[in-house]
């Protein structure tokens, strides 16, 4: 398992910069998250990483080893796909065992790794099987036994869940993070499903075009956004947002100017920024029905409450925006007339999107 490093890497494709300058470190049997919208660079990233792009500029080090300039094959990394690409003419076992042989591996060695794998990923009933004949997420499975007994440096995923069936989506996810554990394999996945990260990652590193936005974990991500980008990009459902004007005596949200009071040290903090315009984010479950003495309270207009498995969500209206928030599920059938938000869990960010602190 290998410590991986990018240091000032960037990929140019013509005038576009695909990977933008990046520097960070994933630790040893780290399972890392590359996350961000289409275009983002994400995938060039983790191609430079396998060796199959070569970085315009800036280094790659696997532990103590500049790997920046050699091929794929003396790097040992592993790389899944969306799809999978096992041999279709091949069992499965003799799917796992093909890089076991081309390398030379001993019978018995194969042997041993074959049940080793086996074990591993619960291959036992579909080991004699040809990969046409297998359901996608068993096939899929197949393929990470195929990449990971080599025993690589690196595992890399190119989003090798995104062609299997949503219901079966969430199994996987889970079983991947457990055999990543099990494994200690450091790992690089990527994709633009924000649920995925966070239920995978122990770090995810959110990219916009080709530059880390914020790398921590999902927690991190979600209850400290260091924009208004990645406040939007992380949770679900997502961050309600709005247009606010600061003045001495306060904050008043949208168009139509609707007051809302904050405690004092944020009023300060607004008052030491500046700013006299910007925007608030509040995530839907950090906005509750008010009781009596909450003050940090909007009025509800034209409220829809609506069940999503367990939880109860409120959609109402702010200054004509449509606002979420969550109802407590013994909350009854009468709706509140205000919504009341958490104020240590509002963002505020300036016109440009950047977050202010207020702690
Ligand atoms: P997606 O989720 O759509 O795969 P991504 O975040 O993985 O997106 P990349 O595929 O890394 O993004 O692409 C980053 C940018 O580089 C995009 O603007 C893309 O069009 C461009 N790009 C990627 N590969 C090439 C290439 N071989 N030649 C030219 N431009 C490329």
């Amino acid at each position: 398992m290998a410590r991986v490093a990018l240091d000032h890497l960037s990929v140019r494709f013509g005038q576009v910069a695909a990977v933008d300058d990046i520097s960070i470190a994933f630790e040893q049997g780290e399972f890392i998250v590359l996350l961000g919208p289409s275009g983002c660079g994400k995938t060039t990233t983790l191609r430079c990483i396998a060796g199959l792009e070569q970085p315009t500029s800036g280094k790659i080090f696997f532990d103590q080893d500049e790997v920046s300039h050699l091929p794929p094959r003396a790097r040992q990394v592993a790389m899944v796909f969306q799809f999978v690409s096992l041999y279709p003419h091949l069992r499965v076992r003799d799917n796992i065992a093909f890089p076991l042989r081309a390398r030379g591996e001993g019978r018995a060695e194969i042997e041993r790794k074959i049940a080793w794998m086996s074990k591993i990923f619960d291959l036992g009933d579909i080991l004699h099987r040809r990969p046409g004949t297998l359901p996608p997420g068993a096939r899929q499975k197949a393929a990470l036994a195929r990449a990971v007994v080599r025993e690589p440096r690196v595992l890399l995923l190119d989003e090798p869940l995104s062609a299997i069936d949503e219901q079966f989506r969430e199994e996987m996810r889970w079983e991947l993070r457990h055999l990543q554990k099990e494994l200690g394999m450091t790992t690089v996945h990527v994709t633009h499903d924000q649920r995925e990260a966070m239920s995978l990652a122990d770090r995810v590193v959110l990219m916009r075009a080709g530059r880390i936005v914020q790398a921590g974990t999902p927690r991190e991500l979600f209850d400290d956004p260091v924009d208004e980008f990645a406040a939007h990009f992380i949770g679900s459902p997502s961050v309600n947002l709005i247009d606010a004007s600061f003045s001495e005596d306060g904050v008043a949200l949208g168009e139509a100017g609707v007051p809302i009071r904050l405690p004092e040290r944020h009023l300060e903090a607004l008052r030491r920024s500046g700013l006299r315009r910007g925007r608030i984010g509040i995530r839907p479950h950090s906005l509750r029905p008010a009781g009596r003495d909450d003050h940090a309270a909007v009025p509800v207009e034209r409220p829809i409450a609506y069940a999503v498995g367990r939880e109860r969500f409120l959609d109402f209206e702010l200054s004509g925006q449509t606002w979420r928030g969550v109802l407590p599920a013994d909350a009854g059938d009468s709706l509140p007339e205000r919504m009341q938000l958490d104020p240590a869990r509002i963002f505020y960010f300036t016109p440009e999107g950047v977050r202010l602190p207020v702690a």
